[in-house]
C-alpha cells in the first residue's frame, strides 16, 4: 500500500497553517469552557474550532470518502477504513497564555492502524511528520529522527503531566515507582511536544494520562517509525487513546510497563 498523496497532503499543511494562524491571529481570542461539568475546566477557543474547519476542507477537497474524528465537532463517518484524526489546536493552555508550545495535530489510519502523522507548532516554526519508512523533523533543515537506544533506566529520562498524574490518588503507586527508578521524572507540560522530544532522542520515554484518541493517534506513526514502542498502560493499542505510554525502546518500554499495568 503507497500512501504517497496523504504524506504529500500533510507535508504541504504546515506553510497553510502557519498562514492560517498569521491572519486570523488580528482577531480577538474568544475563550470558553466546552465542559458539561461546569467543575472542570475544559477551554476552547474561536481558533481552534477555526483551524479544525480549516483542516477538515483541506482533507476533504482531495479524500472525500474517508472518515474524519475531530476534537471540536461531529465525527464524519465512512466506510473505506481510511480515517483521519484532528486536534486542531493540541496544548489550548498553552496558547491562550501564549506559550508557544501548542501544535495542530492531524493523523491518519487504515484500517486502524496508524500510518501517518503530523505535528506542526506555528509559534516554533517547525513541524514533525513520518512517511512510511522514516520520521523528520523540518526547521530550518531536515532532521531523520532517531530513539534513544538507551535501555537502562537508572539514565533514563522521562517526562509527563506529573501534576496530573498525582492529582489522580490511585496513580500515586506507580508513578513513584517509576520516578524512583529512572535517573530522571520531570513534569514537562508541553502536550504533544514530550512525544516529539521522545522521537527525537532527548528523553526516554513519555508518561500521559486520559487522552482523547485524537491527542495520541498522529504521533503513533512518528514515534513508531523513529523507532519507539506507544502504548496503553495495559499495554493494548493506542489508538483510542487513555493512559498512554510511549518509549524509546521495546526494552525500555517492558521495563516501564511493568511499573504501570494493573494486575
Ligand atoms: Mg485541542
Amino acid at each position: 500500500m503507497n500512501y504517497y498523496k496523504q504524506f504529500s497532503l500533510l507535508k504541504s499543511l504546515p506553510k497553510k497553517l502557519n498562514d492560517f494562524h498569521l491572519k486570523n491571529s488580528k482577531y480577538p481570542l474568544r475563550i470558553n469552557n466546552k465542559s458539561k461539568d461546569k467543575k472542570i475546566y475544559d477551554p476552547v477557543t474561536n481558533l481552534d474550532k477555526a483551524f479544525e474547519k480549516f483542516i477538515r476542507n483541506t482533507i476533504v477537497k482531495q479524500f472525500s470518502e474517508d472518515a474524519i474524528l475531530g476534537e471540536e465537532f461531529l465525527e464524519k463517518h465512512s466506510n473505506n477504513n481510511y480515517k483521519w484524526y484532528i486536534d486542531p489546536i493540541d496544548g489550548t493552555r498553552a496558547f491562550m497564555v501564549g506559550a508557544p508550545t501548542w501544535s495542530n495535530l492531524i493523523g491518519l489510519t487504515h484500517n486502524d492502524q496508524p500510518i501517518l502523522g503530523l505535528v506542526n507548532f506555528p509559534a516554533l516554526n517547525k513541524f514533525y511528520v513520518n512517511d512510511q519508512t522514516k520520521s523528520y523533523l523540518i526547521n530550518n533543515k531536515k532532521t531523520i529522527l532517531r530513539t534513544s537506544k538507551e535501555t537502562n533506566l537508572k539514565k533514563s529520562k522521562v517526562i509527563g503531566h506529573l501534576h496530573e498524574l498525582l492529582f489522580f490518588k490511585k496513580y500515586n503507586e506507580k508513578i513513584k515507582k517509576v520516578r524512583s527508578s529512572v535517573s530522571y521524572f520531570g513534569s514537562a507540560t508541553f502536550d504533544a511536544l514530550n512525544f516529539c522530544l521522545l522521537a527525537e532522542g532527548k528523553v526516554e520515554a513519555v508518561i500521559e494520562i486520559k487522552l482523547k484518541p485524537f491527542d495520541i493517534v498522529p504521533l503513533i506513526p512518528i514515534i513508531e517509525k523513529a523507532g519507539g514502542v506507544v502504548s496503553t498502560w495495559n499495554n493494548m493499542s493506542a489508538i483510542n487513546g487513555g493512559n498512554i505510554l510511549a518509549a524509546s525502546n521495546k526494552q525500555l518500554h517492558k521495563k516501564i510497563l511493568k511499573m504501570l499495568q494493573d494486575f
